[in-house]
């Protein structure tokens, strides 16, 4: 096993996408680069991306595309590497991309493995040196300690970058756990959040037929958004894309109401509603207006005492709040902006830079999570090679 003592000009530890954006960085300005990784194999988060179709950016205007993150600390980052240098990127490994529906980019083959193969032979190219099952487990003194197969190394290097991910989905890594070091070294950091997560419900036993439905062509309301979309129910609750958009305004406390028939105004269906006869049940005038089973069952769950046009066009959603963080696709928290100079090196622990998912930043999912990341990535890595804060 080598050994990390071996003073590389560069450490970065976390072999996702922004640990492997900032070590190509450093290996391109010439320098000796070690990346330390705690799995056994690089991103897997990464892959794990790739398995539902690997949406990599987003094809829409510069402007509407930063105001997707809300954070403008990311702006000069995302400027400098956004939607047209990630498709140029992932070109350049070989990979052509088509834009999908809403503007989502993906590479034709859809899946990460492919993208991740030809970066890590680039990578390997620049001499970038990876070591797996090298898990850093805090400081001592000046110098940082990790677990590895051959028993406990410490190590430091002139340059520093952490790209250890955020807390959501552990198994795959990113687990979160350096949180408290970091805190404890002085660096301000923000508590955990689920992001683009799913919400628990409590459903009634009627509901048990309908999990994995998916509910369709939906609009999705919270605090001023309205969000076409779809979701999926399932035995812990409502998850899936639509769920995404709004569950950052959900998680902060805004109601979250469903228009079941978003093409129809709420006059129009309650025209129709009148119209039909006074007799027949509600699920079956429901069922006349063209309402799914899913979408049915859930005004039935959640609408049956209101106004069934109101019920129809505004149908509260009860949940139970966010599903935990482990589930969520991603998370919010982490180093606050406070604690970073602009190169993102750590105030309070220069030579120190950070990037990815562990910055406080979060993002809609559609492509904006793995460019903040690229982007953040290269920028820390290219202020480490020249030793700027
Ligand atoms: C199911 C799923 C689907 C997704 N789909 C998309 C998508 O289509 N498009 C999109 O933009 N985003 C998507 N994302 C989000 C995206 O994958 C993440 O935002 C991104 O991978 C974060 O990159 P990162 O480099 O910051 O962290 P990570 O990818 O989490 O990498 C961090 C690395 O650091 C390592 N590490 C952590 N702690 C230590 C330690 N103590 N010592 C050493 N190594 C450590 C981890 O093992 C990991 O390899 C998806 C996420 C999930 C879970």
């Amino acid at each position: 096993m080598a050994d990390v003592l071996h003073s590389p000009d560069a450490l970065v530890i976390g072999a996702g996408p922004a640990g492997l954006m900032a070590a190509e960085e450093l290996a391109r300005a010439g320098l000796r680069v070690v990346v330390a990784e705690a799995k056994a194999t690089p991103a897997r988060k990464f892959l794990m991306a790739g398995k539902s179709g690997l949406n990599i950016t987003r094809n829409e205007p510069l402007p509407r595309f930063l105001a997707a993150y809300r954070q403008p600390r990311l702006d000069p980052m995302l400027r400098a590497f956004g939607p047209d240098q990630v498709v140029d990127w992932c070109r350049g490994l070989g990979q052509e991309v088509f834009v999908g529906s809403s503007g989502r980019v993906f590479p034709e083959v859809m899946k990460a493995s492919p993208l991740l193969r030809a970066w890590a032979a680039r990578l390997e190219g620049l001499g970038v040196e990876l070591r797996t099952r090298w898990r850093w487990v805090g400081f001592r003194g000046e110098g940082l300690v990790f677990d590895t197969p051959a028993g406990e190394r410490c190590g430091s290097a002139p340059r520093v970058v952490l790209a250890l991910g955020g807390a959501s989905w552990p198994r795959l890594g990113s687990d979160g756990a350096w949180l408290p070091w970091l805190r404890d070294r002085g660096v301000p950091v923000v508590g955990f959040r689920p992001a683009n997560m799913g919400f628990a419900v409590d459903w009634s036993p009627f509901m048990a037929r309908h999990f994995g439905a998916a509910v369709k062509n939906v609009a999705l309301l919270a605090d001023g958004q309205r969000q076409r979309g779809e979701f999926v129910i399932s035995s812990r609750g409502i998850e899936g894309g639509g769920v995404y958009l709004v569950s950052r305004a959900v998680r902060e406390g805004a109601a979250l109401l469903l228009d079941l028939l978003p093409d129809l105004s709420a006059e129009h269906v309650a025209a129709r509603l009148a119209r039909m006869k006074p007799g027949d049940s509600l699920a079956n005038r429901l069922r006349r207006l063209g309402l799914s089973p899913a979408a049915v069952a859930l005004v039935m769950e959640w609408g049956r005492e209101m106004d069934p046009a109101l019920a129809v066009k505004a149908l509260p959603v009860r949940h139970q709040g966010p599903r935990p963080l482990q589930e969520a696709i991603s998370s919010a928290g982490g180093v606050a902006w406070a604690g970073v100079t602009a190169g993102l090196e750590l105030k309070a622990l220069p030579g120190i830079w950070v990037a990815g998912e562990m910055l406080d930043w979060e993002a809609p999912t559609g492509g904006y999570l793995l460019t903040g990341c690229l982007a953040t990535g290269r920028w820390a890595g290219r202020a480490a090679a020249r030793l700027v804060g």
